[in-house]
């Protein structure tokens, strides 16, 4: 594993350069000048006193410019190895944002497995204004550059994919949009910059759920934009300021309290996907499992070169029906079955009929989610107890 994990860049003003479980848990903040307090305070107000009539001490409104959001938004830049970074109030705050970047007539090219709400706003909200989006099988570079036009000015991907966990090659496809003078913007959700960073593999625009990995908890819900292009970064302040799809200061500090354990709880949630993985790969009712980790993962070359490490969701089959499927995920004692990933608790969930319910069942089949499959985001408790969990509910459902 690398030792060198987006250190930062020296530009050389002699300034020293951290690696990241350091910038992890210090980047962006500095204890309180006055008080002392270490925490970056949460600055609960919308407004701010100004000495004179536009004379401000760097804040007039809190949609505008937060301080605890400041201080995250520096955070996350930081990790991944980013210049500017902007937060929002959800995932999908930030995936809006990235849309008000384009024009009627324009056309995006995007993979035919984003997630179900990428999927939803760019059919449900962005098409009627005449905006055109093409879905590709992403793993497919070919495919890729065949589905760019003339007026292509996005390409949106993500690696690692839900729930098939398919991997993306992050520099070919970034060099693709680029020979069609088009941005290439990456949802790092899945892999987080503890595990990938995408900015590094030539991607302009890093999307973030920081409802995630990155708040860690469940407790939060929460979005964030990273770019080196100053005048991205404009546009996303201005449309920060203008749509008002703005974080509130609570959520800002539970994010920046998450990050600071982002390093331990990902070598943690890898370490006990990987042992799941390659357990069920050996159990007589699984008919297949799905994790770049596994050496039978049809992306696994490319992740192990753009990745640091393989990440803690993993999907699988069952060898049996969708309703002994519905069984395993309803008999679980320490996984809680629940939508959502990347908290420090194990979940589980079956696709079929939860996640990806909206998709016609044929269609659902044809792309590879069958009945019994069932998506598995590894938390961070005992793997033995993990382990001991899906055994007893395997077998409960199977007898
Ligand atoms: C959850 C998620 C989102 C949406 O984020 P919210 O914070 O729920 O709005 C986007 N992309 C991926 C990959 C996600 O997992």
């Amino acid at each position: 594993m690398s030792d060198d994990r987006g250190t930062d860049d020296d530009d050389g003003d002699g300034a020293r350069t951290f690696r990241f479980e350091t910038r992890s848990i210090h980047a962006g903040q500095e204890p309180d000048d006055e008080t002392g307090a270490l925490m970056t305070p949460i600055f609960a107000n919308s407004t701010y006193e100004q000495d004179g009539p536009g004379d401000h001490r760097g804040y007039e409104y809190s949609r505008t410019g937060n301080p605890t959001r400041d201080d995250l938004e520096a955070n996350l830049a930081s990790l991944e190895g980013a210049e500017y970074g902007r937060c929002f109030s959800s995932g999908m705050g930030s995936i809006n944002t990235v849309c008000n970047l384009l024009e009627s007539g324009d056309h995006v090219v995007t993979g035919n497995d984003v997630y179900g709400g990428t999927h939803r706003i760019f059919t449900q909200v962005y098409e009627q204004y005449e905006i055109e989006f093409t879905f590709v099988d992403m793993t497919d570079l070919e495919a890729i550059d065949a589905a760019f036009q003339d007026n292509t000015e996005l390409l949106w991907l993500e690696t690692p994919t839900n729930p098939l966990l398919s991997i993306v090659d992050i520099e070919g496809a970034a060099d693709i949009a680029h020979e069609h003078d088009a941005i290439c913007a990456i949802d790092n959700t899945f892999a987080t910059p503890y595990l990938q960073r995408p900015l590094e593999l030539g991607a302009d625009v890093v999307s973030h759920s920081l409802t995630k990995y990155l708040g860690g908890h469940s407790d939060v819900v929460g979005g964030a934009l990273l770019t080196n292009d100053p005048d991205l970064d404009e546009r996303f302040g201005f449309y920060q300021n203008s749509v008002g799809a703005t974080p509130g200061p609570f959520d800002a500090f539970l994010v920046l309290r998450g990050t600071k354990t982002l390093p331990v709880r990902m070598d943690r949630h890898c370490e006990n996907a990987r042992a799941i993985a390659q357990w069920l790969d050996e159990h007589p009712d699984v008919d297949r499992v799905y994790y770049p980790g596994l050496e039978s993962h049809p992306g696994h070359e490319i992740a192990a070169r753009q990745m640091d490490d393989f990440g803690g969701m993993l999907s699988f089959e069952l060898d049996g029906t969708l309703e002994q499927a519905s069984d395993v995920v309803s008999n679980t004692e320490v996984f809680t079955l629940a939508e959502s990933l990347g908290g420090v608790e194990s979940l589980i969930e079956q696709p079929a009929p939860m996640t990806h319910a909206a998709i016609p069942r044929e269609e659902r089949i044809a792309a590879g989610l069958t009945d019994s499959l069932i998506r598995v985001s590894v938390g961070i408790e005992h793997v033995d107890d993990l382990i001991g969990d899906l055994e007893q509910a395997i077998e409960g459902a199977l007898e």
